[in-house]
């Protein structure tokens, strides 16, 4: 059942909007060649650390526990990544995926940083994963349905000539970070039966992929980490965004920035 949010509540999951925000401002300033995704795993841990803050990921149940506070997907890796040691070079495309609760309530964003330089046609794909996001973002403050809105998500990555991921999908948030209804990112004949209406009080993590190839993917045998079945790179761009009266509001307002 979809639990929609009063006005009070929307305002206190701001607080943990904003601190995700914050991480993901620490994370963009560390990443440079050299620095690995570990290092930039640690600081974002004792970041929430120090905001008593829960985080979201770490501990996450799966075949085996999620290790990190991040997922930290490189390149061709789509989501769930594993921070590890390896340094990063200049060129490569580096996903992060982070929330946390605080009093209560969670947060959730993620954002494909470009590490040093990236060619054309990585800039091009970092360009339209966020064009993607602020589509469905605008779109959801004027449609009365969801599959609108994932069809015109469609339209960006189509006019691109890339791929939605469709196997991963966004998700209502409150209380838990995984909350109904399902927010995927392509509309299909299947599921037009749970397309869900769009009101004030949802709240939704919305959250394209967006792969410079084919939409398909696999799991590593890590059992966490996606990545794209032909080695094409991808990029993952995450808001987590309250609908209200006056329109949406971005609770995670600042990543990336
Ligand atoms: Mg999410």
């Amino acid at each position: 059942m979809i639990i929609l949010k009063s006005k009070r509540e929307i305002g206190l999951m701001k607080e943990a909007g904003r601190l995700v925000a914050q991480a993901h401002q620490i994370v963009r300033k560390m990443i440079e060649p050299g620095v690995s995704t570990e290092e930039i795993d640690v600081a974002v841990e004792r970041f929430f650390e120090e905001q008593q803050a829960e985080p979201l990921f770490k501990g996450y149940p799966g075949e085996t526990p999620f290790p990190a506070v991040t997922c930290m997907s490189l390149n061709e890796q789509v989501v769930h990544g594993i921070p590890n040691d390896e340094p990063l070079k200049a060129g490569d495309i580096l996903s992060v995926d982070t929330g946390c609760r605080v009093n209560g309530w969670c947060g959730d964003a993620a954002w494909t940083y470009p590490v040093g330089d990236v060619d054309a046609p990585t800039q091009k794909l970092l360009r339209a994963g966020e064009e993607a996001l602020n589509v469905a973002i605008e779109a959801v403050g004027k449609q009365k349905k969801w599959s609108v809105v994932a069809k015109q998500m469609m339209k960006v990555a189509k006019k691109n000539q890339f791929s939605l991921v469709e196997k991963f999908v966004g998700h209502g948030i409150g209380r838990e970070m995984h909350e109904p209804p399902q927010v995927p990112n392509y509309t299909k004949e299947a599921l037009k039966n749970e397309d869900f209406e769009l009101q004030p009080g949802l709240v939704l993590a919305i959250e394209p992929m967006l792969n410079a190839g084919v939409a398909d993917i696999r799991v590593l045998n890590d059992n966490w980490t996606v990545v794209t079945k032909d080695g094409k790179r991808s990029v993952h761009f995450e808001h987590t965004v309250a609908l209200t009266e006056d329109g949406p509001i971005r609770l995670t307002e600042g990543v990336g920035r």
